[in-house]
This record gives structure tokens, C-alpha cells and sequence, in this order.
């Protein structure tokens, strides 16, 4: 499976790390024509202020809207969550408005700026290491979104059909077991899909 990283802002090099680790091949989509040659789409952590306004920029947000309605897999971490809710709490502007859910921005308070941690995320049977950096939090979800993992009652790993969202980074350990189940959904994606 190709799986490509939006390439704008953020950390880029990790996720692509993390995708080849597990089995996957990873490319870094700078042009929007890119995302007709990949099997999924991350948007990566970085700020998500700086990413969206880059991504109105290039010509990303009708692009992505186009490739994640049409069924392909599009995966969002820290900031990438932030940019793919459908609402963010306070006055900012949502970006891509593809997932049904409510973000809160740097929910953790400057005592907990960064931290990391073991997390249970159903579909992964060992806990998983995650990196929370300055990260978002899910409010509160849509009827259609799976909760995939909570943090002392908070809602920080989720799923809406095609599209898969962490508040934290799993590309900056050596568990790549989340890149492993989205190379999964491209899979899927691939074998009910005819004619990509
Ligand atoms: N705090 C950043 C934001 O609001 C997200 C941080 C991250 O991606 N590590 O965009």
C-alpha cells in the first residue's frame, strides 16, 4: 500500500518512518495531483493553524474533502485531528470538516504540555506507547464515530468509517502498530473498491 503524508508542515519524516516499519510504502504529497496515486492519507501533527491555512493555499481542503468521499482512508494525528473535525471549540474556523466530533485545541493545560503514556485502543491488543505534545482532545463524537481509545475519560483515538483520528503522535515511537491498522483500512478499501 502507498500511503502518503501531507507534506506542508509537521513531522513528515516520522510518519513515513513509521509507515514503511509497518510494511507500507510511505511518499510525502506536496501537490494535490499526488493523492490520485496513494492508498491513504495522513495529515500529520505540526500546528494545525499553520497546515490549514497552507492547505486553503495549495488547493487541499476541496482535494481531500473529493479523496475522503470518495471512500479513501485519510488518517489525522494531533494536529491532522484538529484539521479533519467537523467543529472546533472556541471561535476558530474548522478547516476540513470530515469528522463528526468536537476539538478542543492544547487541551492539557501548560503543566502537561507533553507527555507519554501506555494506551489501551481497541483493535490493538497490547497497550500502545503514544506521544501527547501540546495535543487536542474529542469532545464529544457523532453518532457514526467509534471511540477507539480514551485517556483518563477522554476521548483520544477515534473512527468514522474511512477516516481515523489520535490526539497524540504514534510516529515518534517504535510502535507502529496505529500505521499498521490504516495500511489495514487501505487494504480493505482496495478489495471492495473496483476501478481506483
Ligand atoms: N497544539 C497544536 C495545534 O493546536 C497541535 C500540536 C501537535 O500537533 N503536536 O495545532
Amino acid at each position: 500500500m502507498i500511503i502518503g503524508v501531507l507534506a506542508l508542515q509537521g513531522a513528515v519524516a516520522e510518519h513515513i518512518r513509521s509507515i514503511e516499519l509497518a510494511g507500507g510504502q510511505g511518499v510525502a504529497v506536496k501537490k494535490v495531483e499526488q493523492l490520485a496515486e496513494i492508498d491513504g492519507l495522513i495529515i500529520p501533527g505540526g500546528e494545525s493553524t499553520t497546515i490549514g491555512k497552507l492547505m486553503r493555499k495549495y488547493g487541499f481542503i476541496d482535494a481531500i474533502r473529493e479523496y475522503a468521499g470518495q471512500g479513501n482512508p485519510v488518517f489525522g494525528t494531533c494536529a491532522g485531528l484538529i484539521v479533519l473535525a467537523d467543529r472546533l471549540e472556541g471561535a476558530e474556523e474548522p478547516h476540513l470538516r470530515l469528522m463528526d466530533m468536537t476539538v478542543a485545541r492544547n487541551a492539557f493545560g501548560r503543566q502537561r504540555e507533553s507527555f507519554e503514556t501506555d494506551l489501551n485502543v481497541k483493535g490493538i491488543d497490547t497497550p500502545l506507547r503514544a506521544v501527547f505534545i501540546r495535543a487536542p482532545l474529542i469532545k464529544e463524537v457523532g453518532d457514526s464515530v467509534e471511540v477507539l481509545s480514551e485517556y483518563q475519560g477522554e476521548i483520544v483515538t477515534a473512527r468514522q468509517g474511512n477516516l481515523l483520528a489520535s490526539s497524540y503522535h504514534p510516529e515518534l515511537t517504535d510502535d507502529y502498530r496505529l500505521h499498521e491498522l490504516f495500511i489495514r483500512m487501505a487494504q480493505e478499501r482496495g478489495q471492495t473498491h473496483v476501478g481506483r
